[in-house]
C-alpha cells in the first residue's frame, strides 16, 4: 500500500503557512481496523486528516495532539491522536452508524457527528496538557476545525478536508489542507489566497484526480511566491503496547486488582485505536498486586 504523504510550505513573505496531505492510505488503514459505515468512513477519515495536519505543526518529538468531537449524533464521540510528525490513529464510538444522504445528496457527516463540544488537547511534555474547546458548528469537521482555530486560538485558518468512499465502503481518496495566517500577514497575499481557495475543487476531488500535496499547495498559493518546507510519509500508527496496558492495570490500585483476582478470569484489554488485544493472566495480576502493596 502506498504511504500517505504530508507536505508543508510557507509564503516567501511570511504571511501564511500551509500543510497539505494525501491521507488515502491512512483512511484505508482505519477502514481495515474499524468496521466503518460509508458516512463514518468520511467522518473519521476527515478527523484523522485534520489531526494529522495539526500534529505536523507540533514543534518537538514526543509531543502529541488529540482532536475529539463529542457530538450527540449517532456516530458518538470521534477521537483522533497524532504525533508531532502527523502519524495518526483514531476511533469512533459507533463506527457502523449510518444516516441517509443529506438534502444536497451528500454523505451526512454533520448528521452523524451531531452537535456538542470539540476538544483539542496538546500534550507538549509539560505537567499539564494544553486544552482548547469550541462548539461543533456543523459537524462537517473542516468547518469545525476552522472555527476552532478562529475562536479558541485566535489563529485565522482555513481547513479543507475530503474523503471519497467507494461502493464497497473502502476509501477511494482522502486528503486536505490547512492554511494558517501568521502575525502581520500581508493583505494582498491574504486576498490572493482567499480568491484561490474560493475557486479550487474539494480536497478529495483533487486527490482523486491525482494531485499530490505539492500540487494542492500550488493551487492554494497560485500566483504567490512560496517555499516548500518539507515533504514526508505519514501513516496510521498506534502506540499501544503490552507494557502500557500493564501500567494502566497497575494504576487501578490494590482494591481493583484484588477484585480482578477474585473474579478468577484472565483480564483481556482491547486497544480502541488498533483493535489489538492484550491478555493478562492471573499470575501476572497477582504479581501486580504484590508490587502495588
Ligand atoms: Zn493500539
Amino acid at each position: 500500500m502506498q504511504n500517505a504523504l504530508l507536505t508543508r510550505a510557507l509564503t516567501r513573505d511570511g504571511s501564511a503557512m500551509i500543510v497539505a496531505a494525501d491521507t488515502t492510505a491512512i483512511v484505508r488503514a482505519a477502514g481495515e481496523i474499524h468496521t466503518l459505515s460509508k458516512t463514518m468512513t468520511a467522518a473519521l477519515g476527515r478527523a484523522l486528516t485534520a489531526a494529522s495536519m495539526m500534529g505536523s505543526l507540533l514543534k518537538e518529538e514526543n509531543q502529541s495532539v488529540t482532536l475529539r468531537f463529542c457530538g450527540d449524533g449517532p456516530g458518538g464521540t470521534i477521537c483522533c491522536v497524532s504525533d508531532w510528525r502527523g502519524n495518526v490513529r483514531g476511533y469512533a464510538d459507533n463506527p457502523e452508524a449510518e444516516l441517509p444522504p443529506n438534502a444536497r445528496g451528500k454523505l451526512d457527516v454533520g448528521g452523524v457527528v451531531g452537535k456538542g463540544p470539540m476538544h483539542v488537547l496538546r500534550d507538549l511534555g509539560l505537567d499539564q496538557p494544553y486544552v482548547g474547546v469550541a462548539p461543533i458548528v456543523s459537524g462537517e469537521i473542516a468547518e469545525d476545525v476552522t472555527n476552532y482555530f478562529a475562536s479558541s486560538e485566535q489563529t485565522p485558518s482555513v481547513c479543507s478536508l475530503g474523503v471519497l468512499v467507494n461502493r464497497d465502503l473502502t476509501c477511494r481518496a482522502a486528503g486536505g489542507f490547512l492554511v494558517q495566517l501568521l502575525p502581520f500577514a500581508d493583505e494582498e497575499t491574504v486576498g490572493a489566497i482567499e480568491r484561490n481557495i474560493a475557486q479550487i475543487e474539494p480536497a478529495s476531488t483533487m486527490v482523486n484526480n491525482g494531485l499530490t500535496p505539492q500540487d494542492m499547495i500550488a493551487r492554494v498559493f497560485d500566483g504567490i511566491e512560496f517555499d516548500l518546507l518539507d515533504e514526508y510519509a505519514v501513516g496510521y500508527v498506534c502506540t499501544c503496547s503490552r507494557e502500557r496496558y500493564g501500567r494502566a492495570l497497575m494504576s487501578l490500585g490494590r482494591k481493583e486488582l484484588e477484585k480482578l483476582l477474585h473474579e478468577g478470569e484472565p483480564v483481556e484489554t482491547c486497544c480502541s485505536f488498533c483493535g489489538k488485544k492484550y491478555t493478562f493472566e492471573l499470575p501476572e495480576i497477582e504479581q501486580m498486586l504484590q508490587s502495588a502493596k
